[in-house]
């Protein structure tokens, strides 16, 4: 697709999200358009839009001031002053827009669907158009009051509490939150009753009044201002049941205030008695203004934009704006039929049939055009990562595809990418699908992509505040409750449980991270609490006995416990002290005679059937029942504890979690009260408090430091705390940020505690943050408004929130920040005072993490929202990355130690993710050869035998033996010393690149003769036996070379290299760096990270070299014979060519950098390119052409 389209107006919406594009808002923003092309659910989008922008317009500041008018009896003008004078100002006529946009976006387009549809059905009954609309608003209005309901109950109450004590910080989230934690789901549902009564009398008065004005008063004669007015008209008419709406809102407002709701006629009664009936329609002015408003938008605009009913046919039809184009009927959708929505085939009942149906021919025909087309390598990976790749992404976050349907769907396409990359289509799966870290192809796979996007959301949804992580926590909650455990699900076995929901997200996410040894935690999970310390949730003790019975005569089946699970619904019981009264089941709760009362959120559920009854009394009888309905324990009362803050401050330090501790440092447990006495008097007195801290990361540990300063004055060090402590510095998860961090996290858990042993935690006190981290200081700043501006995937997200939690502890502190120059100790230097503090925190943090201290397990704090934990480590950073290593990673290192014969700990002794840096630089198309050298897969003896038996594998090449003849088998590596190679007795030449990167990189000179005497051995086929370095030499060095002869020197040549190598290096830096003058630096390419790259670069380049011999022969009909010979002509032709004179011009000096001796060892058809090249670039530069055009 050419990027033109992308702007095009005419291009198909539909087609966009097939092709992975997401610019989803800039078409939904433009409704007229939709029209065009319109269905059910293209309806409820611009329903959708219609309604928001009818509140964005001025709606929700007609509601603002409605509600505050009804609520409170003053008047409209009154209200909208008071309003706007709280703080907050202008905007606070805007409070609750993200409630009401949800609820906007969900209602308009309900009503429009609900309303058109039932239009429909009762014109085909033979009514008139007018009754029709009055029916159509009936239902519109009840479809829309069950999303209205929650919604607006938070904004009612949003309004009457702003700026009430204790009510400040409210938002549509917290307190969402807080019904839910109190009353449970149905909290949110108050006031259901009048919402509904209000909603279908206030649509379907408003449709019937604008039917009239356009049908039988004619306004519609007057074009669009008469559609304007019968909009207004219907407007004002509705507003004959104030009164109701006037009653919804009282009722909400007490359930705000905390007051227990009275019925509906009790409110009336009430305000009759207070103001007769005006006091009813109190609001009525702002609420016509509303009505009329959203009349305008809702009826009146979809009429404009042509939303037609045919009377003849009873069909729902559009008819689009331009009359000559044809009009398009409503389809009717079963509910397993997926209607497209944004590009993903929807279906009600959550079924992924259609979308499955359509992504696998969508698939299939990319991968058709794919295999016919005549590509090159490099455009095949480009396929891949910019077609392919996105399309195929995008619905993923919507499906739940089981791994066999993944499958099902990408095969086709792998098939046909595979060749165009230059691979065999029979390549291993483990290096087709694995991670370009371990020199895998890194193929993308639906199955991996559509488990990262749901744990994606999950965790964003989780971890920011919006309506949206709120709706998630409640089906989390919801999901919960259903399955009847008392841990947990998510720690759950999966498989035990035989009554999870089909066709859910929720179910997907448990059965795969369960499957693939990922887990979620969360302290803000919801988890049912039992008030005794031995209760048993009654679905887990069901289940306990299921799994003892398994495989018996008296086995439970899957049916009796999903039917026992109904009637544990029914009954609304959860743990087994749900049912019991004085030691002994309730035996009319046993039988279901009678249903807990409890004013605890249970499922909707029916009477139960008798087969349900007899299934559940069976199942509690075998988990519970012992003797005559006793229960085999005694239950006993949790202990309540008592909420006491220790007013000691090593009493409170060890009240702590084991984290806290541990962050704040060992010396923090001798801190006395005379101490922290100056850091007291500091915050009592709102001072300055300065704090300076560092954090270090080497060899997978981690340390940090920090040190408070009660005073500005950093001169004086006078009642100054410090301390330090060690961190995890695991390579998988750390980052040098996250330590910096924890000393910023360490600093604040001392100063809270401090604060809160001595009461002074509302100090006005400023803590100013003096560190050399600038990332670190500007997250620090961020604290204050970290829940809105942060990525909730962002990198060490948990610490940063976990810092912004222990600041909102001190709701009056200023937080500042300075930065501070790093600095390197070299003793002679006269330094500042603030460059002291920092080295001092610099050196600690090395002592303590060169230390004995035991390294911690990753911290789980108290406000993190979600963790995701693979293979029991969080993540918390590169999140999509680490999981693909998790789930494709382990196929191929299995499939690597398989045929390297390694052990786990050999394999972890390897620099992967310096492969994996210098993979990621390589061409695409040069990466295939690497590839497959690396994994020895190329025109052998291996290959041919496995491959002998299938039909499609056609080769030349029968003999299982090397083709140069040396009559030893062609087996995987062997192309790398085999003696008879035209290139064997070249090694010096081949090595001449490699130890001009030596000379370029200044690397440590014995490491320089090392890796060279043992490369040429290699290549020579020299035994090699251990080698005993001098003692002087550094240890390092030595476990170097002994880790790399266990690996290999082979698996050295393709890439596969001891981390020590790069160790050993980084310390020859440091020592170069030692000895350099004053305020000068390294060269920025002197780095261990750029080393170990360059080291894999030129080693690979020897082996590569060696691969393309070996194929020119085994794939050309000569014989090595044959090959030296033309090789040797080519050598000759280019020491020919090199000797003779040439143009002084710069086209030759760029091409001699190319030594004379590292290009003889290169394999015939480099040489041949490179005779060529310089050959056209003579002709070129011939003095003829110089004087020709380069002189003018
Ligand atoms: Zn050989």
């Amino acid at each position: 697709m050419s990027s033109s389209s992308y702007i095009s107006n005419d291009v198909n919406v539909d087609k966009w999200y097939d092709q992975g594009c997401d610019e989803l808002l800039k078409c939904s923003s433009s409704p007229s358009k939709q029209v065009q092309n319109c269905s059910i659910l293209k309806n409820i989008i611009r329903g959708a839009v219609l309604r928001v922008a009818s509140d964005l317009s001025g709606g929700t500041v007609l509601e603002n001031i409605k509600c505050r008018v009804t609520a409170t009896s003053q008047s409209p003008i009154q209200a909208c002053k008071d309003i706007i004078e709280q703080p907050g100002g202008i905007w606070n006529l805007w409070t609750g827009t993200p409630s009401r946009m949800i609820e906007g976006s969900l209602m308009g387009g309900i009503f429009l669907v609900a309303n058109q549809a039932t239009k429909a059905q009762i014109l085909r009954m033979g009514a008139s158009p007018n009754l029709a609309a009055l029916c159509g608003g009936i239902v519109g209005g009840v479809a829309q009051s069950v999303i209205m309901t929650p919604t607006g109950l938070l904004f009612t109450s949003l309004n009457v509490n702003k700026s009430k004590p204790g009510h400040e910080n409210d938002t549509a989230i917290s307190l969402a939150k807080d019904i839910v934690s109190k009353q449970g789901v149905q909290g949110l549902f108050v006031g259901i009753g009048p919402m509904a009564v209000r909603q279908a009398s206030n649509w379907s008065s408003r449709s019937l009044f604008t039917e009239l004005c356009r049908t039988n008063l004619q306004l519609s004669r007057f074009g669009l201002m008469g559609e304007i007015g019968s909009g207004i008209i219907g407007g004002l008419g509705s507003c004959w049941n104030t009164p109701i709406e006037t009653v919804r809102v009282l009722m909400q407002r007490d359930y705000s205030l905390g007051v227990e709701p009275k019925t509906f006629g009790g409110y009336v009664e009430e305000e009759m008695k207070k103001g007769g009936v005006p006091a009813l329609f109190r609001g009525v002015t702002p609420r016509a203004c509303q009505a009329v408003w959203q009349t305008v938008f809702m009826v009146v605009v979809p009429n404009l934009l042509g939303v037609y009913i045919d009377e003849n046919e009873a069909q729902i039809e559009l008819q689009p704006h331009n009359l000559l184009l044809a009009k398009e009927v409503i389809k009717r959708l079963g509910p397993h039929e997926g209607e497209k929505y944004l590009g993903v085939r929807n279906a009600i009942s959550g079924s992924n049939r259609d979308e499955f149906k359509a992504r696998k021919e969508q698939v299939a025909d990319m991968a058709g055009r794919v295999a016919t087309s005549n590509i090159t390598r490099q455009q095949a990976y480009m396929i891949h990562s910019i077609q392919y790749k996105p399309a195929i992404v995008y619905p993923l976050q919507h499906t739940t595809f089981t791994d066999k349907q993944c499958k099902t769907i990408q095969t086709p396409m792998v098939n046909a990418l595979l060749p165009k990359m230059g691979f065999n289509r029979h390549m291993p799966r483990a290096v087709v699908f694995g991670p370009s870290r371990y020199g895998g192809i890194e193929l993308i796979t639906l199955e991996t992509e559509q488990l990262a996007s749901h744990l994606d959301s999950l965790v964003k949804d989780l971890r920011t505040t919006t309506l949206q992580s709120e709706e998630r926590s409640i089906v989390l909650a919801a999901y919960q409750r259903y399955m009847g455990c008392g841990k947990h699900f998510l720690e759950n076995d999966p498989s035990d449980w035989p009554y999870k929901p089909v066709n859910s997200k929720t179910t997907y996410i448990w059965s795969m991270t369960w499957k693939h040894g990922i887990s979620i935690r969360s302290s803000h999970f919801w988890v049912p609490q039992s008030s005794f310390s031995n209760d048993e949730a009654i679905m887990d003790g069901i289940v306990r006995v299921a799994k003892a019975r398994r495989g018996t005569a008296q086995h439970l089946s899957d049916d009796c416990i999903a039917n026992a699970n109904t009637v544990q619904i029914y009954l609304r019981v959860h743990f087994l002290s749900d049912m019991v009264v004085n030691g002994k089941i309730d035996e009319e709760i046993f039988r279901v005679e009678r249903r807990r009362d409890t004013s605890e959120v249970y499922p909707q559920q029916e009477y139960p059937s008798a087969k349900a009854i007899s299934d559940w009394k069976r199942a509690v009888r075998a988990a519970f029942i012992y003797g005559d309905m006793g229960i085999g324990i005694d239950l006993t009362e949790r202990e309540s504890n008592g909420e006491n803050i220790a007013t000691d401050l090593q009493e409170y330090i060890q009240s702590q979690p084991h984290y806290v501790r541990q962050i704040m440092g060992q010396q923090s447990e001798g801190w006395s009260k005379e101490d922290t006495q100056e850091i007291v008097k500091a915050l009592q007195e709102g001072r300055v408090v300065t704090i300076f801290g560092d954090g270090s990361v080497k060899e997978g540990r981690g340390s940090h430091a920090y040190r408070i300063i009660p005073h500005e004055d950093i001169e004086q060090q006078k009642g100054s705390i410090t301390a330090g402590a060690v961190t995890n510095g695991d390579s998988r998860w750390i980052t040098s940020l996250r330590t910096e961090q924890m000393s910023q996290l360490g600093a604040l858990y001392a100063l809270y505690a401090i604060a809160v042993t001595s009461g002074i935690v509302e100090t006005t006190s400023t803590f100013l943050f003096r560190y050399d981290n600038q990332e670190s200081l500007r997250r620090i700043k961020l604290v204050e408004t970290f829940y809105t501006d942060a990525s909730p995937l962002a990198t060490d997200h948990d610490v940063w929130a976990e810092i912004a939690r222990v600041c909102e502890q001190f709701p009056n502190i200023t937080v500042e920040e300075s930065w501070v120059k790093g600095h390197q100790d070299d003793g002679d230097e006269e330094i500042t005072p603030e460059a002291q503090h920092n080295i001092d925190m610099d050196a600690l943090a090395e002592q303590h993490r060169e230390s004995t201290e035991v390294m911690p397990l990753p911290p789980f704090f108290v406000s993190e929202k979600a963790q995701i934990l693979l293979g029991g480590i969080p993540v918390t950073q590169g999140f999509h990355q680490q999981l693909r290593l998790h789930l494709q990673g382990e196929k191929l290192q299995k499939y690597i130690m398989g045929k390297t014969g390694w052990s786990q700990h050999q394999f972890d002794t390897v620099n992967w993710e310096a492969l994996e840096r210098y993979m990621k630089t390589v061409a695409p198309g040069k990466r295939t050869n690497i590839i497959k050298a690396q994994h020895g897969w190329h025109h052998t003896c291996e290959r041919d035998a496995m491959f002998k038996e299938t039909s499609d594998f056609q080769s030349k090449h029968t003999s299982t033996l090397c083709p140069f003849g040396c009559g030893e088998s062609d087996y995987r590596w062997h192309f790398l010393r085999c003696d008879k190679s035209p290139i064997a007795a070249e090694v010096t030449r081949e090595l001449s690149k490699l130890k001009a990167m030596f000379k370029r990189y200044k690397v440590q000179r014995e490491m320089q003769s090392i890796l060279l005497q043992r490369i040429k051995a290699t290549l020579q086929r020299q035994r090699l036996t251990p080698m005993q370095l001098h003692d002087s030499t550094d240890p390092v060095l030595q476990a170097a070379l002994d880790e790399q002869d266990v690996l290999g020197w082979d698996q050295f040549l393709l890439g596969r290299q001891s981390k020590r190598w790069e160790e050993v290096q980084q310390k020859e830096y440091s020592r170069l760096a030692s000895q350099l003058p004053k305020n000068s630096k390294l060269p920025a390419h002197y780095k261990a990270t750029v080393f170990s790259k360059m080291l894999i670069q030129e080693s690979t380049y020897i082996a590569l070299n060696r691969w393309q011999v070996h194929n020119e022969v085994a794939h050309t009909a000569i014989t090595a014979k044959e090959y030296i010979r033309d090789r040797d002509k080519a050598k000759k032709k280019i020491q020919k060519l090199l000797a003779e004179s040439r143009p002084d011009h710069i086209a030759f000096t760029r091409q001699i950098p190319v030594t004379t001796e590292s290009l003889l060892s290169q394999p015939l058809d480099r040489m041949r390119d490179w005779i060529a090249t310089w050959t056209a670039t003579k002709a070129y530069l011939a003095p003829s052409l110089i004087t020709t055009y380069t002189t003018t």
